[in-house]
Order: structure tokens, then C-alpha cells, then sequence
């Protein structure tokens, strides 16, 4: 059996054991089984996390020196290049991510966002001359000064939580802020590592602080209430986050939210190898089981060729029947899910959608057999209405529901009827036509004909109940900064 080394929080530039040795257990989404321990954070601990990034923000140069940070942060990337085999230990054994899964979001893909972003940050503009103007009869010289917000609470999910803890923490830093990581309870030792190598790396005491904590509301509420923190960041479910911006609103604290998706892939009738390009699509959202805030969960397929849309699903599935939930399996990108507490809600969705009338078309079972995690199979449900529920809510597991559309502006309907509004997708023969629906999809990141919608040069974000503000990128590192302007008189 595998152990995990311990899990510790890195508080004003100590990595170290949580008040009072106090740990708690985490557990394998393989086997069910204990894989290791983490720092079970106390009020204290969170507490002297926020004292020392804001002395840290407050009187040191850490906001203003950007080489300073540049290089620090250079130096961690290099670190998580140079632990690369750890990283990947951890998303096998506490995120229950498949081998195949790993060079892609978990680990490497992580990484390299880090890399871009480094990259991204030479283009910050800092400050920008705004000319004179003449204004009741004054001239006055005008430049705008960027600078960092202040503290950022970064409160992160289990699903992905390199790749989340990277866009947070390293946008955050690059930008001026400093920034107290709270990672979720399943999955504390993504973050715990950021902090142990950035200690090594030498950043100054305060500026980067990692809590972990087995309750997950306390540190992250403390976080969002106190009014030394100026921003909170958070990317998790719609309904945290809702409560998040109602508690944040005491203090006026900026609020920038990554939330859930209900993302509509529309198939058209025109699409070269539509057989293939739907069985595929049955595939993709299977990928870490189906847990992935942009999968396309909802595949929507021309009703004139419905038939045999269905058929190519159907042909997907049995033929990958098995190529599913072996941990030593380099070529399987789905595993287990995260913890039993999420395996009761999936299948809890898939018995309401057979209530619901939708067709099971594969999949549908729990799987304990696989080893004693948390497994449930491949599953797809047709005959769906866009109404039913189990169109409408984030499942957050390997579920797909098929929708037939009538024609271009049935699809388009469909696709934007969601509370949600991520992610998308639109094949078809005619990129003309495939590009006409996508400008009039809300949502924030959309593939026409397979592009890649999610890279770590690009803004990523959500329309209505899927966020506020956007990740990666320049504006990823905009959102951690002020605009100030500077009037002087000529
Ligand atoms: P969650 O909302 O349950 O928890 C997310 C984080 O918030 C955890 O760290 C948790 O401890 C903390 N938290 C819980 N209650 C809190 C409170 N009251 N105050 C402050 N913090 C609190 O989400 P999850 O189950 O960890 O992750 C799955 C969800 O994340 C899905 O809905 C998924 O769509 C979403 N997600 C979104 C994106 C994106 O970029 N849009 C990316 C990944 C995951």
C-alpha cells in the first residue's frame, strides 16, 4: 500500500505542523483506503496566515519589485519541473487521476501554464502615459499606474488543484498581491507542495502561505469575512460560490469566481465523419471521470441524423467498455471518482434521470469491484429533454445526455437554455456556419472544429452562473490588480 508524506501548511515562510500537531486523514479514491495525513489548520494558524501576508503586502517591496518576483517565481516553476515525479505520485494516489490523465491538466499541462504565465507577465503593462488634457480651462498630465490589489484568500477544488493553485497563486504573485492558498480538504497536497518548494526556493516570509484543513468551510469563511483580505479567488461549485460573494459583500472584498458548467456540444448534420466525431465526443467526456468544470457533458445531434448519432454513441461505449480504471494503465484517462460522498451524488443523478424518462443507454453502475473506490461506468442517457434535470445540473461525474435540435437556431437555443455558460463546442463541414453559432453562444471559451478553447496563453471563464472575471493570461494577472490614475497639473 502506498503512504503519502505528510501534508503541512507553509505559514510566514515556515513549513510546519498545524497548532497543536492536529491532522486528519486522507483517503485513496482507488482503494477507499487511508493514503496519508495533512495539517488540520486551526483558527490560529489561518489567523497568523492573514497577519503575515498583510505585513508582508504592507511593508516589504514585494508588491513594487518585479524582478524580485519574477525570478522567485521562476525558481518554484523550476522546482515543480524537478519534483515532477511527486506531483505525479499525489494526482495518482490522492486525486484518483488515471496515468493517461496526468500529462494533461494534472501535472504537466499545470506546469506549463505556470511557464506561459511567467511569460505572459513581461507583457504586463505596468503603467501607461495618458497624455494631457485640457479640462475646465486646466491642463493636466495623466498617467494610469497598475498596481497589485493586496491580499488574495486563492480557495481551490479537488478536482484539478495543480492547475487551479497555479492560475491563482502564480497570477496572484506575479502580479504584486500575496496570497494565502486554501486547498480542498480531499486534495491538500497539491498546495502543501507549492509551499514546502517555495520555502525552498526562498521567497520572503509571508508573501505565499498554504492552509489545509479538514473542515471545508472554516478557513475558507475566515478568508472570505476578514477585511484584511482584499480579493478572494475562488474556483468550486456555483452554490459556495454564491454564499462566498454574499459573505465577501460585508467587506466589499473583490469577489472573482470560477464556478460549474453544463456545457452543450453541438454536432451538425454537415460534420465530415459524423459517426466518428460523436463516438469521440461520447469519449471525451469521460476524461477524469467526467470531472471538469468545461466538459461538454451535453451533446446535441441533429434530429435528421439522430438514428445513427446514437448508433456510433452506443458502438463508443461498448467498444471502450473496459479501457477504464486501471491505475497502471498509461493509456486510461478515467479513474474513480473523488470520494464516496461524490459517487452517492452521481448516482444519484443517474437514477433520476431514468425516473426522469431519458433513455440509459451505456454505462449506469457503480463499479466497487474495480478495486473498492469510488467507481461508476461510463454513462450515457438518451432521449433527453433540455428541460430535465439532468440536462440542466452540474453531475460532475462520467455523464453524458444526448439532446436532439431541429436545425441551427434549435441548437443554438438549447445550448444557451442553461444556467451555466463555461463552455461549448460546434463541429460542422462549414466553418462559416460552425462560427456563426459560436459567437452566439454565451459562454466564455468555445472550440469550433476541435481547437483547443483552454490554453494558458488565453482568458478562461464563465457567462451568468459559471463565474465572474477570467483565469490565465494577461487578463488572468489584470484580475489581481487596480487601475490608479495620476493627475498632474501642467
Ligand atoms: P466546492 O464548491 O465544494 O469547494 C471548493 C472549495 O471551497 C474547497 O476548497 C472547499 O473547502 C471550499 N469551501 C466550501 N465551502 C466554503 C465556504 N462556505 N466558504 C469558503 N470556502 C468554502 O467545490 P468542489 O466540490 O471542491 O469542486 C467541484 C466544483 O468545482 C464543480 O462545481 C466544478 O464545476 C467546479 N470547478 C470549476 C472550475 C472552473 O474553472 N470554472 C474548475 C474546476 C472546478
Amino acid at each position: 500500500m502506498v503512504t503519502l508524506p505528510e501534508a503541512k501548511l507553509y505559514i510566514n515562510g515556515v513549513v510546519r505542523k498545524a497548532a497543536g500537531n492536529k491532522t486528519y486523514d486522507t483517503i485513496s479514491p482507488w482503494t477507499g483506503e487511508v493514503i496519508g495525513k495533512a495539517a488540520d489548520a486551526s483558527p490560529a494558524d489561518v489567523e497568523e496566515a492573514i497577519a503575515t501576508a498583510r505585513r508582508a503586502f504592507d511593508e516589504t517591496d514585494w508588491s513594487t519589485n518585479h524582478q524580485l518576483r519574477h525570478g522567485l517565481l521562476t525558481k518554484l516553476r523550476d522546482l515543480l519541473v524537478a519534483n515532477r515525479q511527486r506531483l505525479s505520485d499525489i494526482a495518482l494516489h490522492e486525486i484518483g487521476a488515471a496515468l493517461g490523465f496526468i500529462p494533461m491538466a494534472q501535472v504537466d499541462g499545470a506546469v506549463q501554464g505556470f511557464s506561459t504565465l511567467l511569460e505572459v507577465f513581461k507583457t504586463v503593462k505596468w503603467e501607461e502615459d495618458r497624455g494631457r488634457i485640457e479640462f475646465y480651462g486646466m491642463k493636466t498630465d495623466r498617467i494610469t499606474v497598475h498596481e497589485a490589489v493586496g491580499v488574495v484568500g486563492a480557495i481551490t477544488p479537488w478536482n484539478v488543484p495543480l492547475y487551479v493553485n497555479i492560475a491563482k497563486v502564480a497570477s496572484g504573485l506575479l502580479a504584486g498581491c500575496t496570497v494565502i492558498l486554501k486547498p480542498a480538504p480531499n486534495t491538500p497536497s497539491m498546495a502543501t507542495i507549492m509551499g514546502e518548494l517555495a520555502a525552498e526556493a526562498g521567497f520572503p516570509a509571508g508573501v505565499f502561505s498554504v492552509i489545509s484543513s479538514k473542515d471545508p468551510v472554516v478557513a475558507g469563511e475566515m478568508l472570505v469575512t476578514d477585511p484584511r483580505v482584499d480579493l478572494i479567488t475562488f474556483t468550486g461549485s456555483t452554490g459556495v460560490g454564491k454564499r462566498i460573494m454574499e459573505k465577501g459583500g460585508s467587506t466589499l472584498k473583490r469577489v472573482f469566481l470560477e464556478l460549474g458548467g453544463k456545457s452543450a456540444n453541438i454536432v451538425l448534420d454537415d460534420t465530415p465523419d459524423f459517426a466518428q466525431v460523436v463516438g469521440r465526443s461520447a469519449l471525451a467526456t469521460c476524461s477524469h471521470a467526467g470531472q471538469g468544470c468545461a466538459i461538454p457533458t451535453r451533446l446535441l445531434v441533429p434530429q435528421s441524423r439522430y438514428a445513427e448519432a446514437v448508433a456510433a454513441i452506443e458502438q463508443s461505449y461498448t467498444a471502450n467498455a473496459s479501457a477504464w480504471g486501471d491505475p497502471k494503465q498509461p493509456t486510461h484517462v478515467m479513474g474513480p471518482l473523488i470520494s464516496k460522498a461524490q459517487l452517492d451524488r452521481v448516482m444519484g443523478y443517474i437514477e433520476l434521470g431514468k425516473k426522469e424518462g431519458a433513455r440509459l443507454l451505456a454505462g449506469g453502475k457503480a463499479r466497487p469491484d474495480k478495486g473498492g473506490g469510488f467507481f461508476v461506468e461510463p454513462t450515457c442517457f438518451v432521449d433527453v429533454k433540455n428541460s430535465m434535470r439532468i440536462a440542466q445540473e452540474e453531475i460532475f461525474g462520467p455523464v453524458m445526455v444526448v439532446i436532439p435540435f431541429k436545425d441551427d437556431e434549435d441548437a443554438i437555443r438549447i445550448a444557451n437554455e442553461s444556467d451555466y455558460g463555461l463552455a461549448g463546442m460546434v463541429t460542422s463541414g462549414d466553418k462559416a456556419r460552425a462560427t456563426r453559432i459560436a459567437r452566439r453562444i454565451r459562454a466564455g471559451n468555445i472550440s469550433v472544429n476541435g481547437g483547443i478553447m483552454i490554453t494558458p496563453d488565453m482568458p478562461f471563464g464563465g457567462y451568468k452562473r459559471s463565474g465572474i472575471g477570467r483565469e490565465w493570461g494577461r487578463e488572468g494577472i489584470e484580475e489581481y490588480m487596480e487601475t490608479k490614475v495620476i493627475a498632474t497639473g501642467a
